[in-house]
Parts: C-alpha cells; sequence; structure tokens
C-alpha cells in the first residue's frame, strides 16, 4: 500500500477515539472548556443517557463567529500564547476536543460575547460544516451534541447501560465541581437534576458539599513547594470501593496511580485491604513541577520528583489523622505479634491461610500470625529487630492498660473441653484473650462475628431467616446507587433483605436478614450500592450472593471497640467453633491467633 496523508476527517475521527470516549469525556471537555472561558454558572443537561443529546450552557466570555469558526478547527486554540508546555493554566491547550466532538456527532455552538449586540450559531454534522449563521442567543456560550457516535456505531457498541454512563457523568461534572467553588453547577438527565451546587464561599464548603461524608479532618500541610489540603474521611467513613477518592493536581482532577497509591499507603494500617478511605485531596505546586500532557484526556500526570509528592501526600494525611486521635492501636499490636512470633517459633510458617482449629492436644500453633503472608499489610512487620518489638508490644497497648479486669466469676467448665479456650478478658475493647490448655488464644471480635454472621446468612441463602420491620424505614441515597439497589432487588431477597423503590433517592426497606436486625440500614444500603457497583450484573447470581452476603455479614457484626461481658465472649468463641470458616474474617484475615505453652516458655527462657 502507497503511504498516504491521511484526509483530516479521518485525523479528527482517530483523535477522537483517544479524547471522546464515552458521553462522560465529551461532558469533561465542555464543561473545561467552559470554566478556561471564566464561566460563574455551568448547567449540563443529558438526554437519553448523553448519546441522544449533551448540552452545556454557559455564562462566560462566548465566541464571536470568527473564534467560532476557528473553534471546531484542529490545532486552534486561544490558551497556548507562548511554546511552553509545562506553563500550562487552563484545562485546555490541545485545541482538538471540539473538532473530535464534531466529528462523530451533529455539534452545535451557539456563542454571543457579553457586550456583542447578537450571537452567532455554527452547526458541524459529524465532520461538516452545516450551518454558520447569525441567531438570536443568549450571553454565554451553548454547545449541544446530538446522536454522539450515531455514524460510528462500533462506538457506540462500547458504552456500557445507560445507568452506568449516567454515573460516569455525574462523577466528571462532580470531580470538577469541586475544585471550583465559587462556579454553579447543575446537572440534568431527561429533565430530572441529578446534581447542583450553588455557588460556594471556599473550598472546604464545596468539598463537603459533594463528599460521600462529612466525618472528614482538614488536611493543610506544605513542604518544599509543595502543599497539599482537602479533606480526608475517618477510617469509620470508609467505603468499599475506591470510587470516593478525588484527587486534584493544581486544580486539575486527575486519577493518578501514583497518588491514589500514597493514599493507600498512608491508610494502610489504619483500614482493612479492601476498605477504601473517602478523601478530597487538592497538590499544589509550581507547573514546571508536574507534566499534565502525558495522556490525551488529561486525567493522569507526571511529576518531576514522584518520592517528594508520595512522602508529602503520607506525612499530611498521617498528621490530620493523627491530629484527630486516630491511631492504628490494632496494628501495632499486630506487628508486634509477629515478630514475638518470629523470634520464638523462628522461621516456622503457618502455610494454609485457612488454618484447622488446634485439636485438643495437638502442638499446631494454630493460626499462625505470620500465615500466608496475610499480615503484610502491617507496614512495620518485616522490618523490625525481633526483640525491640516486645517493647511495641505494651506500645500497642498504650501503656494505659485497657484490659478490662475479671469481675464476673470464671466458668468452671475445664479448658481443655473447649480447643479456643476460655475468655478470661478483653482488650482494648476489640480482642477476646482466652486461655487453652495448651496456650493463649487472641481473637478479633469483630473479624471472628463477621465471619459467624456470613456463615449463617449463607446457611439460611435456600430459605433466608428474614424478620419485618415494624416500621418500614426510608433510607436516603444518591439516584445512581438506588438504581443499582432496585435493579438487584431480586438478589437482596434472596438473601433476606426486601427493598422497595420509593421515589426518585430514596429506598425503603420492609424487612432485613434476621442475622442484621438492629444493624445501621444506611450505612449497610450504602455498601451494598457500592458493591454492586464494583461487581456489577456479570456476575454469576452464587458468587453476587457471596458479595452481597459478605457485605452485609460486615454490618451485622459485633464492632471493634464494644464492651462484651465474659458470657458474650465464650458464647462467641463456642459459636466459632462450631462453625466452618471461622479461622479468617471474610476477608481472608486471621480471626485469631494463638501462642502455644510452649512459644512463651521460649520467650520467657523457661525451655
Ligand atoms: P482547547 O480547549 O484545548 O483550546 P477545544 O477544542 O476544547 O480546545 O476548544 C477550542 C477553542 O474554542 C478554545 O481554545 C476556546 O478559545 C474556544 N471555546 C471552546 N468552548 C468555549 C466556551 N464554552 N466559551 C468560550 N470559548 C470556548
Ligand atoms: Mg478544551
Amino acid at each position: 500500500m502507497p503511504i498516504r496523508r491521511l484526509p483530516s476527517h479521518l485525523i479528527d475521527r482517530i483523535a477522537a477515539g483517544e479524547v471522546v470516549e464515552r458521553p462522560a469525556s465529551a461532558v469533561k471537555e465542555l464543561v473545561e472548556n467552559s470554566l478556561d472561558a471564566g464561566a460563574r454558572r455551568i448547567r449540563v443537561e443529558l438526554t437519553g443517557g448523553g448519546t441522544t443529546r449533551i448540552l452545556v450552557a454557559d455564562d462566560g466570555q462566548g465566541m464571536d463567529p470568527a473564534e467560532l469558526r476557528l473553534a471546531v478547527e484542529r490545532h486552534a486554540t486561544s490558551k497556548l500564547p507562548g511554546d511552553d508546555l509545562l506553563a500550562i493554566h487552563s484545562f485546555g491547550f490541545r485545541g482538538e476536543a471540539l473538532p473530535s466532538i464534531a466529528s462523530v456527532a451533529r455539534l452545535t455552538l451557539e456563542s454571543r460575547p457579553p457586550r456583542a449586540e447578537s450571537g452567532w450559531r455554527l452547526v458541524v454534522d459529524n465532520g461538516s460544516m452545516a450551518e454558520d449563521a447569525p441567531a438570536a442567543v443568549p450571553p454565554g456560550t451553548r454547545i449541544s451534541v446530538d446522536g454522539l457516535f450515531a455514524r460510528v456505531p462500533a462506538r457506540l457498541k462500547f458504552l456500557k447501560s445507560e445507568r452506568s454512563e449516567v454515573a460516569a457523568v455525574i462523577d466528571t461534572v462532580r470531580r470538577l465541581a469541586m475544585a471550583h467553588p465559587m462556579v454553579a453547577f447543575e446537572l440534568l438527565h431527561d429533565g430530572r437534576r441529578l446534581l447542583h451546587a450553588a455557588a460556594a464561599p471556599d473550598l472546604p464548603a464545596r468539598v463537603l458539599d459533594l463528599l460521600a461524608t462529612r466525618d472528614a479532618v482538614a488536611v493543610d500541610f506544605a513542604r518544599d513547594g509543595l502543599a497539599l489540603g482537602g479533606l480526608a474521611g475517618l477510617p469509620a467513613a470508609s467505603r468499599g470501593i475506591a470510587d470516593h477518592q478525588y484527587l486534584f493536581v493544581n486544580g486539575r482532577p486527575v486519577k493518578d496511580r501514583l497518588l491514589s497509591g500514597a493514599v493507600r499507603g498512608a491508610y494502610a494500617d489504619l483500614l482493612a485491604r479492601d476498605r477504601h478511605p473517602v478523601v478530597a485531596l487538592f497538590l499544589t505546586c509550581d507547573s514546571s513541577f508536574v507534566d499534565v500532557n502525558v495522556h490525551p484526556a488529561k486525567t493522569e500526570v507526571r511529576f518531576a520528583d514522584a518520592a517528594a509528592v508520595r512522602a508529602l501526600i503520607v506525612s499530611a494525611l498521617r498528621r490530620a489523622l493523627d491530629a484527630a486521635g486516630v491511631r492504628p492501636v490494632a496494628l501495632t499490636t499486630i506487628a508486634a505479634l509477629h515478630a514475638l512470633q518470629r523470634s520464638t517459633l523462628g522461621d516456622r510458617d503457618a502455610a494454609s491461610t485457612e488454618p484447622a482449629l488446634p485439636r485438643h492436644g495437638g502442638a499446631t500453633h494454630g493460626n499462625a500470625v505470620s500465615g500466608g503472608g496475610q499480615q503484610s499489610t502491617a507496614p512495620y512487620a518485616t522490618s523490625s529487630p525481633a526483640f525491640t518489638n516486645v517493647a511495641d508490644l505494651a506500645l500497642g497497648f498504650d501503656l494505659v492498660p485497657q484490659g478490662r479486669p475479671l469481675t464476673e466469676p470464671p466458668p468452671a467448665a475445664p479448658p481443655q473441653r473447649y480447643p479456643l479456650g476460655l475468655a478470661r478478658g478483653q482488650v482494648a475493647n476489640t480482642y477476646i484473650v482466652a486461655e487453652a490448655d495448651d496456650g493463649l488464644i487472641l481473637v478479633d471480635q469483630h473479624a471472628a462475628h463477621e465471619r459467624l454472621v456470613l456463615e449463617s446468612l449463607r446457611a439460611h441463602e435456600a430459605a433466608p431467616a428474614s424478620q419485618s420491620l415494624l416500621m418500614p424505614e426510608v433510607i436516603s441515597l444518591d439516584e445512581p446507587a438506588a438504581d443499582r439497589l432496585e435493579a438487584h432487588a431480586d438478589t437482596l431477597a434472596a438473601l433476606g433483605l426486601t427493598l422497595e423503590r420509593f421515589g426518585h433517592t430514596d429506598i425503603l426497606v420492609r424487612a432485613v436478614p434476621a442475622a442484621l436486625a438492629g444493624a445501621d440500614l444506611g450505612a449497610l444500603l450504602t455498601d451494598l450500592a457500592d458493591d454492586l457497583l464494583a461487581h456489577g450484573a456479570p456476575l454469576a447470581l452464587r458468587e453476587r450472593l457471596d458479595h452481597v452476603a459478605a457485605t452485609m455479614a460486615c454490618h451485622g457484626s459485633v464492632r471493634a471497640g464494644r464492651a462484651l461481658s465474659l458470657a458474650e465472649m465464650n458464647a462467641l468463641l463456642r459459636q466459632m467453633e462450631a462453625t466452618p470458616h471461622s479461622g479468617t474474617c471474610n476477608h481472608g484475615r486471621p480471626t485469631w491467633i494463638k501462642l502455644a505453652k510452649g512459644d512463651l516458655e521460649k520467650l520467657f527462657g523457661r525451655r
């Protein structure tokens, strides 16, 4: 084949493949243009999930006829005054969004600079000019995209359900709105309002307006020309998916692995591995420090000194959370036990990830702390020298004894009858300390109970033990979340959770699985909706049930931090002994660990 220069309409279509993937990406480009034009109000209207029509209207500086014609030309931009690609202060600069969109849809631009007498309309229909004429329009700019991908069926096929496409648009608009508190935003779909943010006085006010939680602390930290501000959600407000993380670099929303990795690192020992913090973080730095021109949609960035950025984020989040009194007590303890384990057991490793209960009289070390590397999330575990951590053990208990004195008489039954021993007390309102005939057992009460609830939900799957609520409870969610729950109502009913849609954003709960009586239904439904988003429709029913059951179980469990009576502790231990898989929680972490008598003796030099 001879080499040929590609015709411009093909070049535009190829570029469109990078810039306009779905309705949300077109919305992003159009809203960014409105922001670059200094708009104070931006309205986005979708019809038919955005493929029928996207309209973005603003009150910005507008364009005159000559500018309109240039705007739809390739590589025409008003935003790159010089040649320095690092000195970019606007969203745009590539000058390819409008021509790209115009090559895969019918693009109508109506614009009028505020001081101009009248306005102008320009229509480009799938790459060809269809109208270029004066029009009676208000000041500002209205751009509509009709029939996106209608002539490119291959692209249309790649779109997800209307619901997912709308959800992606909401996410896009929310991210942009967070970074521009002074601008009022409104988003409608088929005439219904999905998002509304009035102009806010400052960034924190806007972020709180749009963030999924109010349980958050302010972040404000600067070092070496880098600054991080925003809000960090408390561990208790964590979510089952990472979608509620909003990251911005110099006001630009980004989805960047380096940044989200740093966030994960900062929360590593505060959250279970499958929980994700809610954060909105704004990194500011000199524009020479960051390259935004790595990705056509400009959602990824490259930093001159990635390590410094990571360190800054971790320090800033740690400080903010520390100041709020959030401390990883539990894991310090586990790290210490790790070291203890290594020092007493050498390199012996329990290979199984689902340890068997210790058999009576057997020499098993039960749920060895180092088993299967499951505790590798504890950051200090690997590097610390063996014995110094015995001191950490004390630190983990905060040096103030939190163990509750034994006030009830110990049950009379001889301990050897029970593989998990008899409860002797509780530490940090989180761990049960039990004495077995051959050693000391520590149980994570939340993890253990969560597994018990899950197993009971599974056992009842065929005929769920459901409990009707005397007063049905109404839970308000955002609309896509309510949509997802409604769409999966059958799955949930199979587990005993009976829901009904109630208006646009409300869900009526009529019955709950018996194992979940008393659970916080708002938190439960929020997590379930997240879960359904993460493991949506393609999952087999069985698998979906499992995910849902696991999420439910988490909510039905005794939380860490609750004081238990000895009788309650013993009941939990006995139930664990009788329940399959009780050695690990639903997330695969051990629910209990054991220090065998022999190990204790070695530790104290008695052997
Ligand atoms: P870029 O934003 O990279 O410059 P675009 O194709 O998105 O490229 O837009 C081309 C040009 O059209 C912009 O540089 C800007 O001058 C003009 N423009 C686009 N949208 C608007 C708007 N809403 N208000 C005013 N001018 C606009
Ligand atoms: Mg642009």
